[in-house]
């Protein structure tokens, strides 16, 4: 249910729109000065804000411009109620930010259909953030595992490169997936895909992150911690894939991996750090896999 405030100094003036508001099925909240009206906007869930026009504290195109300055992440639609000398500066009101307003006295017919065009314009808005978020997510995660994709892995190594004082990177890589696939399919090895990168993500701290990086490359990035402390969880990845039993339909496969470390310090260039991880994870095949080799 859309919430709606009535800011108005003049008790008549509040219970007339309250009574009116309510029977449209509107949760309604009330303010009776300028400052109260703005706190109210800021901390509750506000989507249609009422204001009159002259109130104390501050006046409701102050309030609007507030509101249209702050970083407030929903959009809020504001009709201002006037009284008859202040429709001459209607203009000014919709300059500032105001999308509508109304001028006293007005009929319950009159508010009503302000009231629907607002609803109309809210629910759009919500449906394009919803939208937008919906594709966000997809852009940054890859559709068979849910981790990040390489591309929002890449931006996130990046980013924390510039915030962290050093940043751990594993890289991980099943072995002999390839067969895995000739033997059972790639529908078998989808499925090892996803379970796998579930394990890496429920081993991994909360601070930490993961995508996948290749075919059956994964990259986990570890912040903050010295490389014994990123080889420990590293080779915590490497004994919970080994001591797992991946059950795939009637099939029961046993699966391990082979892991690369490299500890990334403010010197080292990220794509550096990503090939002498990749070195190491080399390293950890080419010397007998299911293990870790820290670079
Ligand atoms: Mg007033």
């Amino acid at each position: 249910m859309l919430e709606i405030l009535i800011a108005d100094d003049d008790k008549d003036a509040q219970n007339l729109l309250g009574l009116y508001i309510n029977k449209l099925g509107f949760k309604v909240h009330y303010a009776s000065n300028g400052i109260d009206a703005l706190n109210k906007i800021n901390e509750l869930n506000i989507s249609i804000a009422l204001l009159d026009w002259m109130m104390p504290g501050m006046s409701g195109i102050e309030i609007t411009q507030k509101i249209r300055e702050s970083k407030i992440d929903r959009y809020v639609y504001i009709i201002m109620v006037t009284g008859k000398s202040e429709k001459d500066d209607t203009i000014e009101a919709l300059h500032n930010g105001v999308d509508d307003y109304i001028v006293k006295p007005f009929t319950f017919q009159e508010l009503k259909v302000r009231i629907f065009a607002a609803e109309r314009i809210i629910k759009l808005e919500n449906k394009l953030k919803n939208a937008y978020n919906k594709l966000y997510n997809e852009s940054i995660h890859d559709v068979l595992t849910g981790v990040l994709n390489r591309k929002a892995l890449m931006e996130k190594i990046e980013d924390y490169n510039n915030k962290n004082k050093s940043l751990g990177i594993i890289m991980i890589d099943i072995d002999n997936f390839k067969v895995i696939n000739d033997t059972y399919g790639h529908l078998v090895g989808d499925q090892i895909l996803k379970e796998f990168s579930a394990i890496i993500s429920n081993t991994i701290r909360k601070s930490d992150f993961v995508g996948r990086y290749g075919g059956e490359e994964f990259l986990a990035v570890i912040p903050d911690l010295d490389v014994i402390e990123v080889k420990t969880i590293a080779e915590r990845i490497r004994k919970n894939i080994e001591s797992e039993t991946f059950h795939i339909g009637s099939l029961s496969l046993k699966i391990t991996a082979s892991l690369g470390v490299y500890v990334l310090t403010e010197k080292t260039k990220i794509e550096d750090a990503i090939k002498l991880a990749d070195d190491a994870l080399y390293e950890a095949k080419k010397s007998g896999k299911n293990k870790v080799i820290v670079y």
